[in-house]
């Protein structure tokens, strides 16, 4: 079984004082456990030159693929690029055909009238011994680069910009496709079961002795929730029908003393779940909120065709709202705490 484990170096100092959620590593660590690689290192580091050729040098010792994030837009702070070039002794050569998209981004998607700026033009300025990913919706390309670590392993390190969304468009549709024909990849099965109602220690009372049956290549997590806790198993594997059967018989071993508070045998959210049952019994339903400010109502038409199990909410927060709109005898009524 080959287990390639991965690192993800996010960049930025936005990142480090908290002014940006870094959102790419929850990103990247689903879509390359689905690849079948385990992300076993997050770490982020500011605009710094130094620091980023630090974190790569670390994190060669400990995976075999690396994917960096963030710096290689055209401003000063940006300085991933230039960092790479020095890190893997290359140097910029400008790619026409990156050019040439950066030049139709700007005439036909950003409808702009000026001629491409230096800075615009020296994104297509690309490490000459990288491959390059192709940014559909950004100037910055992303880089693929092959090395190798002291034990002599393969090891490949995936520069991409930090803006989310092209960041997710080139991972999907060019780095995964080559991570799994380069490095092939275990098969990763989940399985999760939603229980309602009782806390997470309950929940562990009655599943004693499963955790201690479960082969090393099957993990069970707890994932506590408000009112909830999901329960997910983890299989790796090089047989996908071996894994689906010890999956099933471990799944069915976890779901019978649960039988009572499952309200899900998936990993649906509790709006998704209510929204299945209304329609399955052909029922609707409205909110009366206060502490939550119509939070619910709005969960709850966050998914599509919700108008069919959902009439509206009423968000009454003061006294008055309460006793003018719902009727409600507030007189012996206390918030919270009070
Ligand atoms: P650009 O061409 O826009 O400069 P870039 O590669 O230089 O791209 P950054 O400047 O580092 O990327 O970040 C661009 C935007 O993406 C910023 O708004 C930043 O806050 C956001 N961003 C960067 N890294 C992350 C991250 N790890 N998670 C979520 N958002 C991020």
């Amino acid at each position: 079984m080959s287990e390639i484990n991965a690192s993800v170096i996010t960049i930025g100092d936005e990142l480090l004082i908290g002014q940006t959620i870094d959102t790419n590593s929850a990103f990247i660590g689903q879509e390359l456990n689905k690849a079948g690689i385990w992300v076993k290192r997050r770490v982020a580091v500011g605009d710094v030159y130094e620091d980023i050729w630090n974190a790569l040098d670390e994190e060669k010792k400990y995976s075999r693929l690396i994917i960096l994030t963030g710096g290689l837009g055209p401003t000063a702070d940006d300085i991933t690029k230039p960092l790479l070039c020095d890190y893997f002794k290359t140097r910029l050569v400008r790619n026409e055909s990156v050019l040439a998209h950066i030049h139709h981004l700007f005439v036909n998607v950003y409808k702009r009238k000026a001629a491409l700026s230096d800075a615009n033009i020296r994104q297509a300025d690309l490490p000459e011994n990288c491959t390059i990913l192709h940014n559909e919706h950004g100037s910055a390309a992303g880089m693929w680069f092959e090395t190798e670590n002291e034990a002599g392993e393969k090891v490949v390190v995936i520069s991409m910009p930090g803006v989310p969304y092209e960041m997710k468009k080139i991972l999907v549709q060019e780095a995964l496709p080559r991570i799994s024909a380069y490095f092939g990849g275990d098969i990763v099965i989940h399985k999760v079961l939603s229980t309602f109602g009782m806390g997470e220690s309950m929940v562990a009372e009655k599943l004693v002795g499963l955790e201690s049956r479960l082969p090393s290549y099957i993990k069970l997590a707890y994932l506590p929730g408000y009112g909830m806790v999901k329960l997910r198993l983890t299989g790796r594997g090089n047989n996908r029908i071996k894994l689906e059967e010890e999956m099933n018989h471990f799944y069915q071993q976890l779901s019978a003393p649960l039988k009572d508070i499952t309200i899900a045998e998936n990993d649906d959210t509790l709006e998704m779940i209510i929204g299945q049952l209304l329609q399955q019994q052909q029922k609707k339903m409205a909110t009366a909120e206060s502490c939550t400010g119509g939070y619910i109502a709005h969960l709850i038409t966050s998914l599509p065709k919700s108008s069919s199990h959902f009439n509206g909410a009423a968000v009454t927060y003061n006294n008055e709202a309460k006793e003018n709109i719902l009727g409600y005898n507030t007189t012996h009524w206390r918030p919270w705490g009070q």
